[in-house]
């Protein structure tokens, strides 16, 4: 409408006002979050799709110390050259930085003028930096834009994909999280380069979680390629970071906000995650605090007798060939059983009184117990690899 003083935006409404009545009034909000996952191979290609995400906006690009150094600062770079206005911080690599005191410095930064609600929020890094800025990005405004450029194998086949963002809390693993979905992903498995051994090792466990739960086809490629991919094949890697991304999106989709609490995606991670704790988040890395926690699950599963001898070898043989830890023993820190217990016993009590084991039952199967006993738990994580039967002896 356009008046002699200049425009207005008119709004104009005829809301009708029920009877008083005994049922409740309703109040829905529905969303959907479909966002693609671009996987490119360089760093070239990495900027055109994230350019193209970005369009017009101002960018808050966010990574760690290392990430910047080794990345960020040239992606950074390379979008300002495009003419996109781009403000970066870092904070310190690791878990330890997954912590509420980043998140507060984060939003103090974004709140000195980094970011308007239209504008976007580069998390570029591995999962510590996706999970962590995609927290910031839910709360800050009440939720900005956030697009997740990971750089670690993990954070492309995992922790960038499906939403469910945290940062811990001193007792648990991602105690302080929300589920918020990014606007896009650009993977470019080039960054995978400069990762180290163990890191890359660390990533395949989650591909190796999500062939058991439900891809045999996911976990027999991880079988017949791990070689090539801790050689850095470039077609290795994209194949599987291609097949474990689709298999990840698939299994999110089906209960997005995990309404049910039965989720097969945690295979390993009841121990993984008191694993990580009692060990102060930081010397165990999460790949490896998972590949155990599989152990222990398929171990119990096993000698529940839902899992046949040969299929405990097979899930087992695959982690010890990729050279993750498969016991206590193997870990870089000594970990003491009875803490481990401890922990589980608190998250136990977190969750009102229930521990949900994901046990696997065969390559695609898997059931969810909440009757696995202490005892069963200490058996499995006590157990040594030359108490595996078969060729694990
Ligand atoms: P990370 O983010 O700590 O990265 C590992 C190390 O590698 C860091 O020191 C980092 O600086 C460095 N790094 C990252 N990219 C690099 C590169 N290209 N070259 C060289 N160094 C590089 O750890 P991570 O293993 O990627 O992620 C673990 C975290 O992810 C855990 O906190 C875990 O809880 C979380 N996670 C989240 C989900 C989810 O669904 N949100 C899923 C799985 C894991």
């Amino acid at each position: 409408m356009v008046n002699g003083a200049g425009a207005y935006q008119v709004f104009s409404d005829r809301l009708a006002v029920p009877d008083v009545a005994e049922e409740p009034l309703l109040s829905g909000a529905v969303r959907s979050d479909w966002y693609p996952v671009h996987i490119t191979v360089d760093e070239s290609e990495a900027l055109e799709r994230l350019a193209d995400e970005v369009g017009d906006r101002r960018v808050a690009l966010i990574s760690d110390d290392t990430v910047h150094a080794l990345h960020a600062h040239r992606l950074a770079g390379a979008l300002a050259d495009r003419g996109i206005a781009v403000s970066t911080t870092t904070f310190p690599a690791g878990e330890a930085s997954k912590s509420m005191a980043t998140a507060a410095r984060l939003l103090d930064w974004l709140a000195s003028g980094a970011v308007r609600r239209r504008d976007v929020v580069v998390a570029m890094g591995g999962g510590v930096v996706v999970d962590t800025v995609g927290w910031v990005a839910s709360v800050y405004m009440r939720g900005v834009p956030y697009i997740n450029v990971p750089t670690t194998l993990l954070a492309d086949v995992d922790a960038a994909l499906g939403g469910k963002v945290a940062v811990d809390h001193h007792t648990a693993k991602n105690l302080i999280g929300a589920f918020y979905q990014p606007k896009a992903v650009v993977t470019n498995i080039g960054y995978i380069d400069t990762l180290d051994d163990r890191q890359l090792r660390s990533g395949l466990a989650e591909a190796v979680k999500k062939g058991i739960i439900s891809s045999p086809e996911l976990f027999e490629l991880t079988e017949r390629s791990h070689a090539r991919i801790l050689a850095r094949e470039p077609e290795a890697l994209r194949r599987l970071v291609h097949a474990a991304t689709s298999v990840k999106c698939r299994l999110v989709e089906r209960d997005p906000y995990e309404r049910d609490l039965a989720r097969p995606l945690n295979l390993g991670h009841t121990v993984g995650h008191a694993l990580e704790t009692v060990t102060g988040y930081g010397p165990v890395l999460h790949g490896e605090a998972v590949a155990v926690g599989i152990v222990a699950a398929a171990l119990t599963s096993e000698r529940r007798g839902l899992l046949p001898t040969d299929g405990l070898e097979r899930m087992v043989g695959l982690l010890r060939d990729i050279g993750l830890p498969i016991s206590l023993s193997q870990l870089p820190v000594d970990v003491a059983v009875e803490d481990l217990i401890g922990a589980l016993e608190q998250i136990r009590k977190i969750r009102d009184g229930s521990l949900r084991f994901v046990l696997p039952t065969a390559l695609g199967e898997v059931v969810i117990a909440d009757d696995v006993s202490t005892d069963e738990i200490r058996a499995a994580v006590s157990a040594r690899i030359g108490e595996f039967a078969g060729s694990l002896r």
